[in-house]
Order: structure tokens, then C-alpha cells, then sequence
């Protein structure tokens, strides 16, 4: 077994009764299957749990990141020293307000949100199931998908600081626009968010996600690993149509490729690096930009 590192050692004796994992490869975590080891993964089980470890923290002055479901992340081959918090599975919980208002806790994935929503006859996130993602990062990044967004539909969202202190954002303190929120400039965790939906029969909204999901699984490289869309939506154009246009469908660096399914999709045909991933974003913009003049940018997360 391999010696502890200092901040191992001090966050374990910090939070005895707190699940950490040490050196926990990030490949297991993510979407795509890339990333080396975090110096240390937490799974607080709630926003108590949470807010310590966040105090305890601040003690120990080291630099972490939030990790919800993973698929909007490339995480880096050599791995990532100090914390990642992973919020998947571990803010659970949904319900229903009134007659047309839900909240639903940050960890779990929009797919389950929308089910909940059908099953109580409630319409408007018919969009974000298949999103694969979880509400928290939905929320950070304004997730959309078939004409819907996160915006359209969340009133407001309760947000932990860095120091394990609570606040509400009404939406329209949310800064959203286009796959993002104000959470991007000012850090704060996402720990539940209220959505405002529409009576409609359970039938309908199920409908409407079986088309959705159809339409899916007919476009996408569901079957490769991805992390979704690999670039933003530009002015004047839309990535995938611009990256076609570019002749650079199954395009390859290393193990990573653009899609020949979907041009928007950045896969891993096996054993991809993030150093790939990176190179194959970075050429096919390049690319793009020479044959249209329009500069696409990276959609995904870098870290
Ligand atoms: C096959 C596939 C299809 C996809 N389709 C779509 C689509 O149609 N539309 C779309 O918008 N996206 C799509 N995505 C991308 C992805 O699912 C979304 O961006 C999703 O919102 C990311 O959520 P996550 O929990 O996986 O976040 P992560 O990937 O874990 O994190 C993404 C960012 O959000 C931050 N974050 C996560 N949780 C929190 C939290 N609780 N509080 C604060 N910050 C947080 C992280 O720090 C990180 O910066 C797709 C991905 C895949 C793999």
C-alpha cells in the first residue's frame, strides 16, 4: 500500500466517520471514462455533512472541486491533488411543494426529476430526461435540450458558500444564460433546486420522453463513452453542422475521435487520455475556424 500524503492523513483524523476515498481513479467518476486519481474523493451523505466537511476545509487550505454525475467533465490524466466533493447520489430526495412546484435535492439525475414530475402529472422537464446528469449540474450550467433549459423552468435554488453557509437564489439572481449560471463566477454549491411545472397527464409527459429518448438513441453515440456535446453552440452556426461541413466526422487523435454518428459528440474509442481528448478539441476548432471563419468552443469542462 502507498503512504498517505499529508492531506490524506489530516482529513481522515479531521472527519472519522465521513466515506473518502484515497487516489480514486476519476476515469470511475466521469463519463468519459478519462481522469487519474483524486488525492482524495468525499461522499458527505447530506448538507450537514457537507457543510463540516466544507468547515473543516477551510482549516486545511487546499483547493477542491464539485463533482455531481461526471458527464460534462474531463478530468486530467495525472489525476487531481487535494478534494473532489462528489454530490451524485449523495443529496437525494424529491417533493412535490404545492400543486405545481417540486424540489428536488442536487444529486440526484435529471432523468429521475422529470419521472417524478410525469408521476404526479406534472409537466416541463420532459426536456432533461436522458440529460444524463445530475440537478446540480444541470443548475450550474443550464442545461438544455430539445427547445427546453433549466432556466425555463426553476424558480429558485439553495446554495452552500465555500464556508458551509446557506442561501436561496431566486432564478433571476442565477445569472443563466447559454450553458451557464452566475455559479461559474461566484463559487457556491448547488444543494437543491425548486422547479415551477404545468398539470398535464402523466400519458403525455411519458410521451413526450419516449420520443425524446428516441430521438437520442437515433443521434447520438449513446453506446461510446462522451461527455455530451463537446462544443457550445455558436453565433451564426451550430457545432455539429460546422464540424461536418469541416469533413471532420470520425475525425482521431489518439483514442479519441469526433463521432462519425454525431459531429457534435467528442467519443472515447478506448483507452482515449484527456491530453487527447484536449488535442482533438483544440485541432477541430482550429479546423472549423479555417473552414467557416466561426471559432467553436469547448462545451465540456476542462479540468
Ligand atoms: C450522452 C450525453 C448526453 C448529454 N446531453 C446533454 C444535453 O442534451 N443537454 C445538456 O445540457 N447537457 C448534456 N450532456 C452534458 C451533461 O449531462 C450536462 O452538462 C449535465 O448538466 C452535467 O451534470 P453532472 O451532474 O454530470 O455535472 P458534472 O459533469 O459532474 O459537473 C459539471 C460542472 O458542474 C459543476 N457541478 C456539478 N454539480 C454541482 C453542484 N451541486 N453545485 C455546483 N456545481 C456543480 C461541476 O463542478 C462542473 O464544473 C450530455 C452528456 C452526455 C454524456
Amino acid at each position: 500500500m502507498t503512504e498517505l500524503t499529508d492531506f490524506q492523513r489530516k482529513i481522515s483524523a479531521f472527519l472519522p466517520e465521513m466515506e473518502l476515498r484515497f487516489d480514486e481513479p476519476m476515469a470511475k467518476h466521469t463519463s468519459f471514462r478519462i481522469g487519474g486519481g483524486a488525492e482524495v474523493m468525499a461522499f458527505p451523505k447530506n448538507r450537514e455533512e457537507l457543510a463540516k466537511l466544507l468547515k473543516t476545509f477551510a482549516l486545511l487550505d487546499t483547493k477542491f472541486a464539485i463533482l455531481g454525475a461526471g458527464t460534462n467533465v474531463l478530468a486530467p490524466d495525472e489525476g487531481i491533488s487535494g478534494l473532489v466533493i462528489c454530490l451524485k447520489d449523495c443529496l437525494d430526495g424529491m417533493e412535490r411543494l404545492d400543486d405545481t412546484h417540486i424540489r428536488v435535492m442536487a444529486g440526484v439525475t435529471m432523468s429521475r426529476a422529470a419521472v417524478f414530475a410525469a408521476n404526479l402529472g406534472l409537466g416541463g422537464l420532459e426536456f432533461a430526461h436522458g440529460i444524463p446528469g445530475t440537478v446540480g449540474g444541470g443548475v450550474y450550467m443550464n442545461a438544455g435540450a430539445y427547445g427546453g433549459e433549466i432556466c425555463q423552468v426553476c424558480t429558485q435554488v439553495e446554495v452552500m458558500d465555500m464556508a458551509g453557509n446557506m442561501r436561496t437564489l431566486s432564478a433571476d439572481k442565477m445569472g443563466f444564460s447559454y450553458r451557464h449560471s452566475i455559479l461559474e463566477e461566484q463559487p457556491g454549491i448547488v444543494i437543491s433546486a425548486d422547479f415551477a411545472l404545468e398539470p398535464k397527464p402523466t400519458e403525455e409527459i411519458k410521451a413526450r420522453m419516449k420520443e425524446l429518448i428516441g430521438k437520442r438513441s437515433a443521434s447520438q453515440p449513446l453506446d461510446l463513452p462522451s461527455a455530451g456535446s463537446a462544443f457550445k453552440r455558436p453565433v451564426g452556426g451550430y457545432a455539429a453542422a460546422l464540424i461536418d461541413q469541416a469533413g471532420l466526422k470520425g475525425y482521431q487523435v489518439g483514442g479519441a475521435a469526433i463521432s462519425t454518428k454525431h459531429a457534435g459528440f467528442a467519443v472515447n474509442l478506448g483507452g482515449a487520455t484527456a491530453n487527447d481528448v484536449k488535442n482533438l478539441l483544440r485541432e477541430v476548432s482550429d479546423k472549423v475556424f479555417e473552414n467557416s471563419g466561426i471559432r467553436i468552443e469547448p462545451e465540456i469542462r476542462i479540468w
